[in-house]
C-alpha cells in the first residue's frame, strides 16, 4: 500500500508541477460474487496516458444500496484529486444515470462524455434480443454493422461535435434501407464508397416492415438521443476493461475477500497494470516501432494501424508474494 501510495502521490506532484490538467475515465466493479455485493471498487485512469491513478473501495454498509457503491466511489475519487489540487478538463464514464446526474450537479466545469464500448454493448444486446422476435430475424445480420456505425460515429468525429455525431448515427436509420443520401442537415450523405458486393448482398430492410420500424424506434430512442451527443470520441474507459481483466486474475469473482485483502488486490493490479498496461511499443532489430495493420470489415476497405506492444513483466513488485500473503 505505501508503494501504492507513492507512485500515486509522485504522479499527482508530477501533474501538478508540468500544469498539467487531466482527462480521466472512471468505472466500477462488483467485487463480491452473487447479487448482494459487499464492496464494489471504483477505478479511476488518466486517460491521456493510460496510467491507473486511483483506486476506492466502497462497502455496500457505508451507503443507501449496493446500487450506490459506483456513485460513491467516483464521488470520493474527484474529492481525492480535486483535493490534491488536480485540475479535470474532462471525465469519461459509463452511462448509468445516477453518474451522469452526479456529475452534471457536481462537476460543472469538467466536459462529461461517455463511453462508447457501453453504448455499443448495450445497443447490442437490445438489437440482438429484438432480432429474435417473430419475423425480426432479419435484423440479426445487421448487429454488427450498426454497432460498427456508433463506433465510427464516435471516431469520426475528434471535436466531439453533438448535432453532427446525431445526425451521422441517425442515418444509418436511412442506409439500412439503401438510402445513401438525404439524412441530416449536417451529415447528409453516407461517406463510404460504392458498397462491395458482398455488402450489397446483405438483404435492405423495407419502408412499413415490422424489423425496420422496430429497429428506427430503438436507434432513435430517448436514451440513445441522450448518449450519442455526449460519446467521448477520442479517449475511451475501454482500457480500464484490460485492467479489470488484471483485477480478476488477482481477485477471482468467485472468492470472498475481506475489505484488506480486496483492497490490496486492487492496487496489486493497478501497480501490475501500470508496469504493463501503457508498455512500450515493441520494435524491429533494426530499432524501428513495430506496427500492425487491420482491415476491419466496417472500414470498407481502409485499415486499422496498431503499435505492437511488448510481452507483459512480472519482475517489479513480486506479485507472487504479495498474493501469497494477501487474505
Ligand atoms: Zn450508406
Amino acid at each position: 500500500m505505501e508503494v501504492w501510495g507513492n507512485m500515486r502521490g509522485k504522479y499527482i506532484d508530477d501533474a501538478l508541477q508540468n500544469g498539467r490538467s487531466l482527462c480521466i475515465g472512471g468505472d466500477g466493479r462488483c467485487d463480491t460474487p452473487g447479487h448482494s455485493a459487499k464492496f464494489g471498487s471504483y477505478s479511476v485512469m488518466d486517460l491521456d496516458n493510460g496510467t491507473m491513478i486511483d483506486i476506492q473501495l466502497v462497502q455496500s454498509n457505508e451507503v443507501k444500496s449496493s446500487c450506490h457503491m459506483e456513485k460513491e466511489g467516483l464521488a470520493r475519487s474527484v474529492a481525492y484529486l480535486q483535493g490534491q489540487g488536480i485540475n479535470i478538463y474532462k471525465i469519461v464514464t459509463d452511462r448509468h444515470v445516477q453518474i451522469i446526474k452526479w456529475v452534471r450537479e457536481n462537476m460543472t466545469d469538467t466536459q462529461h462524455c461517455v463511453d462508447v464500448w457501453h453504448v455499443a454493448k448495450g445497443l447490442q444486446k437490445k438489437m440482438l434480443a429484438l432480432s429474435k422476435e417473430k419475423e425480426c430475424g432479419i435484423l440479426q445480420d445487421w448487429i454488427k454493422s450498426v454497432t460498427n456505425h456508433l463506433y465510427w460515429t464516435a471516431a469520426s468525429t475528434p471535436d466531439g461535435n453533438g448535432d453532427l455525431m446525431m445526425d451521422k448515427w441517425t442515418s444509418v436509420g436511412n442506409h439500412i434501407q439503401n438510402i445513401h443520401e438525404g439524412h441530416g442537415t449536417f451529415f447528409p450523405r453516407c461517406e463510404h464508397d460504392d458498397l462491395t458486393r458482398q455488402e450489397r448482398r446483405k438483404r435492405w430492410l423495407k419502408p412499413g416492415t415490422k424489423p425496420l420500424e422496430k429497429l428506427i424506434t430503438l436507434l432513435n430512442s430517448r436514451q440513445m438521443k441522450k448518449d450519442i451527443p455526449k460519446l467521448s470520441t477520442i479517449q475511451q474507459t475501454s482500457e480500464l476493461e484490460g485492467y479489470h481483466s488484471v483485477v480478476n486474475q488477482f481477485a477471482p469473482k468467485m472468492h470472498g475477500f475481506s475489505y484488506n485483502g480486496m483492497m490490496c488486490r486492487l492496487v496489486l493490479a493497478a501497480m501490475h497494470y501500470n508496469e504493463n498496461g501503457g508498455r512500450h511499443a515493441a520494435v524491429t532489430k533494426q530499432g524501428n516501432p513495430c506496427y500492425k495493420i487491420t482491415y476491419p470489415k466496417f472500414k470498407k476497405g481502409s485499415y486499422t494501424v496498431r503499435q505492437v506492444k511488448t510481452e507483459p513483466t512480472f519482475s517489479k513488485y513480486r506479485y507472487k508474494m504479495f498474493y501469497m500473503h494477501v487474505h
